[in-house]
């Protein structure tokens, strides 16, 4: 007899993890069955609870993220603490134009808060959250599986797993990254371009400390932004034409270093080491609809933005937290979780801001890509006003930095 589950979630990576652990970690009489599933095995790798000691000891994808983010962490208990050795925050931020004199500085200060985020190692992020699912007797964890198809049964869904395995559920969740299988099988639509870019990642030793300071220059292929580490590390994601990233990535390090400090104006100086670098694809996407019958779509599955920003995973745990707080209190309610009124009030809290948060990162990204004269003057103009004045720029900074956890 296949098993039977309250919600079954596609995709164990960083949404899909923290969706499941949210929905068994909140205070409720009733804790919903779980099944997380991947076609990869997620691991726990201890390696990463300790401090890198050179340029390899660093994943070289990683994220900032914002307040809202590390508080939807906290809430399912895997935030380590802020002292902790792969942590990392910045309290500055410099952001300039590379076609003229505009700049813009953030502060901390400015907000009234100690720092205005966190550059966090997405496979320590990773690792965080598998281990604390891992201890969860609700959710069970199975990687190397894929989900094929899935019909509608009675009271939900009957899918059919890579595996053979038929399970039964009452939701199903497309946490399964920006190409979703579950978006592809619930017959969702998706507006879509690509950026004909790839974002170049590593991690640098600069020879100039980074003082705390996440550091953003607009080039006319796109942005390069440096994300202070542990001192005297920055990681590096630096959007360039796809060719232009595969030369970078093939070429010899000196080389690399060369170019990269060219293009960041030498204001951290030489660049000494470089690690394993890495490209990968940009694109706009958006589903036209979050939600079907018995299915609901978060994070990247849902939405996928331009990286200049840093926002497309804070986006993605605001997602989880407004999905996962509809679960619990229909559970509350003893109403059906997968039922339209549910899943329709998770699309309506979620879709506007995400379209409007999306649509800004690109205007930006074509804002600053045009080379035109008036265009660049005016540009740089804007950031120069907007630096210049404090009430303006809190609101771009509480913009970036919050958003509701439920
Ligand atoms: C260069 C770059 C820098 C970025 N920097 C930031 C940043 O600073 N801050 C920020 O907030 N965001 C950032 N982002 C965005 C962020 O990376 C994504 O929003 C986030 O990783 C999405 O997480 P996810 O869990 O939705 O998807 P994914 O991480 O893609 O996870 C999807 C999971 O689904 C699984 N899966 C996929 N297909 C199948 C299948 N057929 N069967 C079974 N399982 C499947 C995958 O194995 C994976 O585990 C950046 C993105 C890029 C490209």
């Amino acid at each position: 007899m296949d098993k039977s589950y309250d919600i079954v979630i596609h995709g164990a990576g960083i949404s899909g993890l923290a969706l499941a652990l949210s929905l068994v970690r909140r205070e409720v009489a009733y804790k919903p069955s779980v099944l997380l599933l991947d076609k990869n095995m997620p691991e726990f790798r201890p390696e990463f609870d300790i401090q890198p000691r050179s340029v390899n000891d660093f994943d070289n994808r990683v994220f900032a993220l914002n307040h809202a983010g590390k508080k939807l962490l906290e809430s399912i208990a895997v935030w380590p603490g802020d002292d902790s050795v792969r942590v990392f925050s910045y309290d500055q931020m410099y952001v300039w134009d590379a076609g003229g004199h505009g700049q813009i500085h953030f502060d901390a200060a400015e907000t009234g808060l100690p720092l205005l985020g966190y550059i966090i190692e997405g496979r320590v992020l990773h690792g965080w959250l598998t281990k604390a699912a891992s201890a969860e007797p609700m959710i069970e964890m199975t990687g190397n599986i894929e989900l094929e198809s899935y019909e509608e049964a009675d009271t939900g869904l009957r899918l059919h797993l890579s595996s053979g395995d038929n399970p039964g559920t009452r939701l199903l969740v497309g946490a399964d990254g920006t190409q979703s299988p579950v978006r592809r099988l619930a017959d969702i639509d998706t507006i879509c371009w690509s950026y004909h870019q790839q974002a170049v990642v590593t991690t640098v030793e600069t020879e100039i400390d980074h003082a705390d300071t996440a550091w953003q220059r607009f080039l006319p292929e796109g942005p390069l932004a440096f994300l202070p580490m542990q001192k005297p590390w920055c990681s590096i994601v630096w959007s360039v034409s796809e060719r232009r990233a595969q030369d970078l990535c093939d070429m010899p390090e000196e080389q690399f270093a060369e170019c990269l400090m060219t293009d960041f104006e030498g204001r951290l100086g030489q660049i000494k080491t470089v690690g394993a670098r890495a490209g990968f694809p940009l694109k706009f996407a958006h589903a036209s609809r979050y939600t079907a019958n018995r299915v609901a779509l978060v994070a990247d599955a849902a939405h996928t933005v331009h990286p200049l920003a840093g926002q497309g995973l804070n986006l993605g745990l605001l997602d989880v937290s407004a999905l996962s707080r509809q679960i619990t209190e229909a559970i509350a309610k003893r109403q059906d979780i997968g039922s339209r009124r549910v899943l329709r009030a998770y699309e309506r809290s979620r879709k506007g801001d995400n379209w409007l948060m999306q649509g800004s990162f690109d205007a930006i990204k074509h804002l600053f890509s045009n080379q035109q004269s008036a265009l660049a003057y005016l540009r740089n103009a804007g950031l120069n006003i907007v630096d210049g004045l404090a009430p303006v720029k809190n609101v771009f900074m509480r913009k970036a930095m919050k958003g509701r956890i439920c």
